[in-house]
Order: structure tokens, then sequence, then C-alpha cells
């Protein structure tokens, strides 16, 4: 990024040209961690609205982990439609509530690696849950957040995880969580992946992927 923004007026620039990123209910902070990990496998692929309906439809009817390791996979795919592949996250989620309760008491665990062993959960799942649900620092790096920083110049990564270690470097600890919300509501507002609002951006002068 040419010239000096701090990591925090980052954000806030950010912030104030998305206004409220409207988190799904079902994923904002301090929700059970069930509810939170079964919404953000669902979340993927998937618009925020229909994330919204299909997580609250697919709790009601699976409310536990038992219920969810218990249920058929063709009544989940059910419940699960229209979700971005929903038949594979069916299946998915079943196997994942039958590991949670061979290996983790029924409980989601609170740790990144066990988190990432769970079929259907990636780094990008682990940080979401360990952050939201648990309250622990993590950066959420989906593809909004690494196509903006790199475009910004904040970075200059090649992955989402190699993008996850370089801002954790650039931003302080207390902005880790939030900034996942900002970043993907920016993503879809302004800096869109194909075609960039620049003549509209709050970082057009300092952008070095402006055009
Ligand atoms: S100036 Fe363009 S490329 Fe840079 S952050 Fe803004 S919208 Fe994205």
């Amino acid at each position: 990024m040419k010239g000096s923004i701090s990591p925090a007026g980052v954000l806030e620039r950010m912030s104030s040209a998305v206004g409220n990123p409207g988190i799904p209910s079902p994923l904002v902070a301090g929700t059970d961690p069930y509810t939170i990990l079964v919404g953000t496998v669902i979340s993927l692929r998937t618009r925020d609205a229909v994330t919204e309906v299909v997580t609250k439809r697919v709790l009601k009817s699976v409310p536990a982990v038992a219920d969810l390791a218990a249920v058929s996979a063709e009544k989940l795919s059910e419940l699960l439609y229209p979700a971005g592949f929903y038949n594979r996250k069916a299946a998915q989620l079943k196997k994942l509530a039958q590991i949670l309760i061979s290996k983790h008491h029924g409980e989601v665990p609170s740790d990144r690696k066990a988190l990432e062993a769970l079929p259907g959960v990636g780094g990008k799942t682990a940080a979401y849950v360990v952050s939201m649900a648990f309250g622990v620092p993590a950066i959420c790096v989906d593809v909004h957040v690494h196509r903006i920083s790199n475009r910004l110049g904040i970075v200059k990564t090649a992955s989402p995880a190699e993008t996850e270690k370089a801002l954790m470097l650039y931003f302080p600890e207390e902005l880790w969580t939030p900034l996942n919300h900002i970043f993907v509501k920016f993503g879809q507002k302004i800096c869109r992946p194909q075609v960039p609002r620049c003549g509209e951006c709050c970082f057009k002068e300092w952008c070095r992927h402006a055009d």
C-alpha cells in the first residue's frame, strides 16, 4: 500500500464503507460451539440469507450432537437444501457428529488442530469456530480476505495459510476476530472478485491494484 494507513485505519475505512456486516444470527460471537460449528460448515459456498434459514432449520431438527449423528443422510440433505453442496455437507456433518461423540465426549473441541481433523472443517472454519465460539483470537482467511489483502499490498502471499500468518503480523491481536466479517462485506460490495469498484473505493489513492 502506498503512503501510510495504520492497520486499525484499514479496518475503520472498510467498516465505514460497508456499515454493519450483518452476520447470520447462528454465527455471531458467543453462540454455543455446536451451533457455530454446524452453521459455519453450512455457510461454505452459501449466501448469508440461506445460511441463516438453513442453519436454523437444521438445528431445530437436530438440536444436539447426538441428534446429528443419528439423523439419516437423506433427511439431513433435505434439511440442508438449498445450501451449497448440501449432499456432501450432509455426509460430512453426520460423520463430524460421530467423531465428536467417539473422540470428544460429544463436545466441540476448542483446539484448532482437533477441529481441522473433522470432516468439512478446514483452517478457515476452524479459525472461525475458535474465535467466535471460544473467544480465542484468530483470523479466518477466506477468498475475500486473501484477495483484498493482496490487492491492497498488506501481504504478498500465494495461499490463505500464508495470508493468515502475514496478517497476524500486520494486525494487532484485538482486530483478528472482527476483520473477517468486515473484509467479506467489503469484498462483496466494493473490492469484488472480477470487477472491483475502484472508482468508489476508499483505498483508491493507496491501493496498488487500483485501476
Ligand atoms: S482500489 Fe480497487 S482493488 Fe484496491 S481495494 Fe479498492 S476496490 Fe479493491
